[in-house]
């Protein structure tokens, strides 16, 4: 292939980026690294339009070509500062103008005036820097679910800096090139092909990440309960299937801590809805402060609540705790200090269930125990509540 077909090509992989990463972005506008990475495909094209305009015309050394390697690194920083942002960092654009300063008066040393080879050799820990970064940051996600989605951007970013600092490697240690017809294009175009993979590629990926951070997103809205944002109850079918599969394996203690809001009608009827509202998020607040941040709290119902609490031994005090911690903690309405109570039923998986939900059953009957014996208590199915008198409630 010759320069010329690689640069129309390239030209038209920019253009693909550009256009791709702004349409999705379109349909999404909730994504806005995309926007970043559309303008990473613009800045390529910007760079193939300097050398296609110096293929056919004399420009000035600052313009071709100074301003396109500016514009090429500039695309590979913009990948970069679209990874800072969809990761919650600041996409740095300070640093980018920077960048393209130090480029450009680079260019005017007489060192980038030599060979092509010698300004290969001074942009490449520019371009291998900026791939190492994305690498990086990449690399140390803890996020399991997105892992795989970043993993190909990761490995297109690290095969380009490995192929870049190995020409540069090659050129600077003065390594003859192959000066045969066929060697000597390869060898030229090399720079082309490689550059011309990446687009390509890294348009893929980075579409790969944003279709997989929107599917996260929205399976996590559809298990969320948007008032309080502990789980709903569809997530509990899944969750507590696990949970119990989990337990019959290893024997674990599984309980189930069920609990009411008491007489929350009267807040509703007394205070108006939004202070109803208000008085669901604060006993949800007040209650993970008792629990551990491993127990899979849900809301079940208008003011009922479950929590799916492992291990032997600290059921019953994580209960009393979060009874207490609520009982203490008043909520201010209107100026008011309004004291909750919530009535909390448990109990514990026991080794004939054949399912989770017979468990979860009782924990509502020993809630209703509670509720028939004073509220504002904790009764335990087993303990406080025996089944002959579960059977009579029931
Ligand atoms: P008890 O002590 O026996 O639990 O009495 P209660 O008044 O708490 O219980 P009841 O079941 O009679 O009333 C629950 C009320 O909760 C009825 C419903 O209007 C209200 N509710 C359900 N969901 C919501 C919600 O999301 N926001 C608000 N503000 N109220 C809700
Ligand atoms: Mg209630
Ligand atoms: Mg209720």
């Amino acid at each position: 292939m010759d320069s010329f077909t690689l640069v129309i090509v390239s030209a038209l992989a920019s253009t693909i980026m550009a256009a791709t990463m702004y349409l999705l972005h379109r349909a999404s506008r909730r994504t806005p690294c995309l926007l970043d990475w559309s303008a990473a495909g613009l800045s390529f094209l910007a760079s193939n339009a300097v050398a296609l305009l110096a293929m056919h015309a004399k420009l000035p050394f600052l313009v071709a070509p100074g301003i396109a390697n500016v514009f090429y690194i500039g695309g590979h920083y913009l990948i970069l500062a679209g990874v800072r942002r969809h990761l919650g960092l600041r996409p740095r654009y300070d640093w980018l103008a920077g960048l393209a300063a130090a480029i450009l008066l680079l260019h005017t040393t007489s060192f980038a005036h030599g060979p092509v080879a010698s300004r290969l050799i001074m942009l490449t820990p520019f371009v291998a820097g900026i791939n190492a970064s994305v690498v990086w940051l990449l690399a140390r996600q803890p996020q399991r679910a997105m892992r795989d989605s970043y993993l190909p951007l990761l490995l297109v970013e690290a095969a380009f800096m490995t192929q870049m600092t190995l020409r540069a490697v090659f050129l600077a240690l003065g390594q003859p090139v192959q000066l045969t017809f066929l060697g000597n294009q390869i060898w030229q175009t090399a720079g082309s092909v490689a550059v011309l993979t990446f687009l390509s590629l890294s348009t893929m990926c980075c579409a790969l990440i944003v279709i997989r951070h929107q599917e996260l997103a929205l399976r996590s809205a559809s298990l969320t309960d948007s008032l309080t944002g502990w789980f709903n109850r569809r997530a509990l079918l899944d969750m507590a299937e696990r949970e119990f599969q989990r337990h019959r394996r290893s024997g674990e203690a599984l309980h189930f801590l069920t609990f009411d809001i008491d007489h929350f009608k009267s807040i509703n009827d007394q205070h108006g809805h939004a202070a109803g509202d208000a008085a669901i998020r604060h006993v949800t607040n007040v209650a993970a402060q008792a629990l551990r941040g491993y127990d899979a709290r849900f809301r079940i119902g208008g003011e009922e609540f479950a929590v799916l609490i492992t291990g032997d031994g600290e059921a019953r005090l994580i209960g009393e705790r979060l009874r207490a911690l609520i009982e203490n903690t008043p909520l201010l309405v209107d100026g008011q200090r309004l004291t909750l109570t919530v009535s909390l039923g448990m109990a514990a998986c026991l080794a004939d269930d054949l399912q989770w939900d017979e468990a979860l059953r009782r924990a509502d009957q020993a809630l209703y125990h509670a509720k028939r014996h004073g509220r504002n208590r904790l009764s335990v199915y087993g303990e406080d509540i025996l089944p002959p008198q579960a059977a009579r409630l029931a």
